[in-house]
């Protein structure tokens, strides 16, 4: 069995990417890797890593967890860069360039991230950034199109559920055209 250091940034794309990593159940030997600077605000990220720990707990898989905020990291990053998809591909390199250099320190010659199991990212760039970061540390990055792959129901049961992508900007492209939270509520004919 090979060591794989997977990067993980929520629970549910965690499920899916070891459901898919299980289709060769005895070929890999996974370390779950936490580092996100890009989610924010404070509480989202401790529901998020809390759900990491809990399915690592659930699956009796290691965890590495560097558990620092990284807000103004994450901020400084994408100064003048604010827009997707630039500020993603500054976000997927930032995260990946770590993971790489995770799995050098560590011993794992192979890494991926839950990054490849989404549906909003943009893969061709996920691909790029992780196959330069892990020329630059000297380990391989394993892509993989883990859309469609779905989690053992019961590693994810009850466990947080995000609903945007990780940063205030995804917070904001998820809910500036709703109606969550606004008062009065819009056709409601309460006046403020
Ligand atoms: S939208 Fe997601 S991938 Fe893009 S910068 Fe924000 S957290 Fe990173």
């Amino acid at each position: 069995m090979e060591k794989i250091l997977v990067h993980a940034c929520c629970a549910h794309c965690l499920g899916k990417l070891l459901a898919d990593l299980g289709s060769a159940p005895d070929a890999w030997q996974p370390t779950v890797f936490w580092w996100n600077p890009n989610i924010h605000p404070l509480i989202e990220f401790r529901r998020r890593l809390k759900a990491v720990k809990m399915l690592a707990e659930r699956v009796r898989l290691p965890l590495l967890a560097d558990e620092a905020y990284g807000l103004v990291e994450f901020c400084r990053a994408v100064h003048g860069r604010e827009s997707a998809p630039d500020r993603c591909s500054v976000c997927y390199a930032l995260r990946l360039n770590r993971a790489a250099q995770a799995a050098r320190e560590t011993g794992c010659p192979v890494f991926t991230s839950t990054l490849v199991t989404s549906r909003h990212q943009d893969h061709a760039l996920i691909r790029a950034a992780g196959e330069a970061a892990a020329r630059a540390a000297g380990v391989h990055f394993l892509y993989r199109d883990a859309r469609t792959a779905e989690p053992n129901p019961a590693w994810v049961h009850m466990l947080y559920r995000q609903q945007y992508c990780g940063c205030v900007f995804s917070e904001d492209d998820r809910f500036k055209s709703t109606s969550t939270h606004l008062w009065p509520p819009p056709g409601s004919g309460i006046k403020n």
